[in-house]
């Protein structure tokens, strides 16, 4: 089974379709294991709320992991433990009162590669996180539901005559439009994403880039990339990680995008984004 179909397993039903307002996240000294593996180290890092958080960094220094621990994902990966806060709005989403469930409901996931579920229609692909909720709803409301949230991933034009046809018919870049959808559907106040345009050629990438920007006021994004055009393009804030020889991953530098590029205060920083390594 993918990563998606863990998370999405231990996904719940949606209770309520009321528009959320966007959260901050708020990680402190957060650390991570894999076994005695350590591979992230205290990082602290507040991601406010409508606006895109972009996590950089070389491939290993922990991004990935970092972004599994702000939805409790990292908990589904064996062998995995991990320390420190995660605050959505003040809220601990590891308390041991909250479920597991609530935090997958208000904090979604689009994953690096395109994963619908490629023999359901476009139209049930886009409401099958909304559990029996979804099934609750009059035909009215599900027309309205797929419709506008086809519309807020920027798919709807494209889509709009063949919505019964399978989703794995759409190529690489809609099916990622259509990951976004479905996890908007649910509406999250905080929307992750794991290098969402990896494997997407740039047309496909400006139109996510695009749809992100649009989506901003409504959801906090955090967005993981390797590509710093994409990052200067797209986010709010920056934030830096590595993990230098045999240490784990750790934020060097954080803030606002244009003073991590125009005036980096940290060397590797100024190196990292200016391509020197
Ligand atoms: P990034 O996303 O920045 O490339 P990752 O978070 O994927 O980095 O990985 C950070 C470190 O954790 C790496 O050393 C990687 O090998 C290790 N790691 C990642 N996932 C696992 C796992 N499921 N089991 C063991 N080690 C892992
Ligand atoms: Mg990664």
């Amino acid at each position: 089974a993918s990563e998606f179909d863990a998370w999405f397993d231990q996904a719940t039903a949606v209770d309520t379709l009321d528009d959320p307002a966007p959260a901050t996240l708020d990680a402190r000294a957060v650390s991570a294991w894999f076994g005695d593996h350590k591979v992230l180290d205290r990082v602290s890092l507040t991601m406010p709320a409508g606006q895109v958080t972009a996590l950089i960094g070389p491939s290993g220094c922990g991004k990935s992991t970092f972004l599994r621990t702000l939805n409790r994902m990292h908990e589904l990966v064996p062998k995995a433990s991990l320390a420190g806060e995660v605050l959505l709005d003040d809220v601990d989403i590891y308390d041991a009162s909250r479920r597991i469930t609530d935090a997958r409901r208000q904090i979604g996931m689009v994953f690096q590669k395109p994963n619908p579920f490629p023999a359901m229609s476009i139209q049930d692909n886009v409401l099958a996180g909304l559990g029996l909720t979804g099934r609750k709803l009059d035909r009215a409301s599900r027309t309205d539901l797929v419709e506008e949230t086809l519309t807020k991933a920027g798919l709807w034009t494209e889509v709009k005559d063949r919505l019964r046809q399978a989703g794995g018919g759409l190529s690489g870049g809609q099916q990622q439009r259509l990951c976004i959808a479905r996890s908007l559907a649910v509406r999250p106040r905080v929307l992750l994403m794991d290098e969402p345009c990896s494997a997407l050629d740039p047309t496909s990438t400006r139109r996510i880039e695009q749809t992100i920007t649009e989506l901003a006021n409504d959801v906090t994004i955090v967005i993981v990339t390797h590509n710093m055009q994409q990052a200067q393009r797209v986010s709010d804030r920056c934030a830096f990680f590595l993990a230098e020889a045999g240490t784990p991953g750790a934020i060097v530098e954080h803030g606002p995008t244009q003073d991590m590029f125009e005036n980096p205060q940290d060397p590797r920083t100024s190196d990292y984004v200016n391509g020197r390594f």
